[in-house]
């Protein structure tokens, strides 16, 4: 039997020798039913937060406030909350206070029937007050009572359900979703960090085009990343992407990305043709659609939008670099071979390779660049692609020259001759420098 499981169910063996009434709770229940397996263990417990501390002494208290003690055992951590019914909600964001409760008000409180149930943890018999096993059948997200009075409570349950839809895969509830749709404009009450939270957990979800889908249908995106609602209509050459617009190529692309992803490249899969609308002008002697320049206004506005939603600054690096480099694959196979080491040196060159699998797979079809990348990969496996330097700045001082901006423009050239196989050994270079400098 799985760690994780045994620690847990440690705890709750604990609780009910002292006379507590526990369960499992929430996501591990669904999740069980679902045959998937939990990755954390939630328990609710009649056991106050201060008999929960007596209980497990080593325990952190920071949630108390809220009912919540985190339980540590076997290197794990849990979260035992007490039965609970939330206060009300002033801001929209968090109860004003918690009353301990009853385990059907705690059942109730919670967001979604899905995410309403409870297991008892030794007979495995599940206790459910919201029905939320019908809906786990049928795989629908159905809010637990009034849900425009549940998502103007809390906004973030708006793209928590967003979030569980796209996850499990699931059909959102007619109901609960026209509260949704008209309680969009409430977004803004959430802190920003909180919505990328769950933004970049439906991005990371294989499910990831229809989970962007239902963000710009119920009108979510709008309030956090507008510039994806240009990508709409913004039409393209049809000789190049017969697949249709911007933003029908950008979700095609998202369905085609394989196994696991990293955050990065979903971003920059989302991202990569953000500057197309901008750019987008037709030449009626050609008879054709161009977008010149918006790898590198794509860039800009990645920036721009990435910050806002407070990502990391390596994220956003990262996703600006690809998305400022995903035409350039078109040249790969015209360029030097120190040019084409170079461009797979670079750090994002991995993931680059799969943002243009994806970005070709959905449009012209075409594998040429990246079969050709793929065969210098082999062809250059042998050595390193960017190799130790034959001749560094202090080989340049002893050679008399004095340091400037000169430096950079001689080692960046020693290096290309290096790349070309041209230079292979220090003395050699030594001698290139005084004849070319
Ligand atoms: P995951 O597997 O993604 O962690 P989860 O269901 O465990 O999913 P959490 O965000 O960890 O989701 O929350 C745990 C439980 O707490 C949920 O199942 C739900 O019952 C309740 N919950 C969490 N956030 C809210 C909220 N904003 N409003 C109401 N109930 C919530
Ligand atoms: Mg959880």
């Amino acid at each position: 039997m799985n760690q994780l499981f045994q620690s847990a169910k440690d705890i709750t063996t604990t609780l009910t020798k002292a006379g507590h009434t526990c369960y499992f709770a929430g996501g591990c229940v669904r999740d069980q039913l679902l045959g998937i397996e939990a990755k954390d263990y939630d328990i609710a417990t009649s056991a106050t937060p201060s008999q929960v501390l007596q209980l497990f002494p080593n325990s952190d208290s920071i949630g108390a406030h809220f009912g919540v003690i985190l339980v540590k055992h076997h290197g794990f951590a849990f979260e035992v909350a007490t039965f609970r019914t939330d206060g009300s909600y002033t801001d929209g964001r968090r109860p004003e206070s918690v009353t301990f409760s009853s385990p059907e008000e705690d059942a109730s409180r919670r967001d979604f029937t899905v995410n309403g149930l409870f297991q008892i943890p030794n007979s495995g018999e599940i206790i459910d007050y919201v029905n939320g096993q019908s809906d786990i059948e049928e795989r629908v997200i159905r809010a637990i009572g009034d849900p425009n009075k549940r998502f103007d409570e809390d906004a973030l349950r708006l793209m928590r359900a967003i979030r569980f839809a796209t996850k499990l895969n699931f059909e959102i509830e007619p109901q609960t979703w026209q509260a949704i749709q008209s309680n969009a404009h409430l977004l803004k009450n959430i802190a920003t960090e909180r919505i990328q939270a769950e933004f970049s957990l439906i991005l990371l979800s294989p499910h990831r085009a229809a989970g962007l889908d239902l963000l710009v249908k119920s009108g979510l995106i709008q309030h956090f990343l507008p510039e994806v609602l240009n990508l709409i209509g913004c039409e393209q050459p049809p000789q190049f992407h017969p697949e249709g617009d911007v933003y029908v190529h950008t979700c095609m692309m998202l369905d085609m990305l394989e196994g696991e992803v990293t955050l990065e490249l979903v971003l920059a899969v989302l991202l990569h043709d953000i500057g197309k609308p901008a750019t987008y002008s037709y030449d009626p002697e050609e008879d054709r659609i161009r977008f010149s320049g918006h790898d590198s206004l794509g860039a800009e506005m990645a920036e721009t939008i990435l910050k806002r939603l407070k990502y990391s600054n390596k994220t956003i690096e990262e996703v600006c670099a690809m998305v400022a480099n995903h035409m350039n694959f078109m040249n790969v196979r015209f360029m030097k071979k120190s040019k084409v080491k170079r461009f797979m040196a670079r750090p994002t060159y991995e993931l680059e390779m799969e943002l243009h699998r994806v970005d070709c797979a959905s449009s012209n079809g075409i594998t040429e660049n990246y079969d050709f990348l793929r065969a210098k990969e082999e062809e250059f496996a042998a050595e390193p692609l960017i190799p130790e330097p034959l001749v560094r700045g202090q080989d340049l001082i002893q050679l008399g020259y004095s340091p400037g901006p000169q430096f950079k423009e001689i080692l960046q050239a020693v290096q290309t001759e290096q790349l070309e196989g041209k230079l292979t050994d220090s003395a050699q270079a030594v001698e290139w420098v005084k004849a070319n400098y």
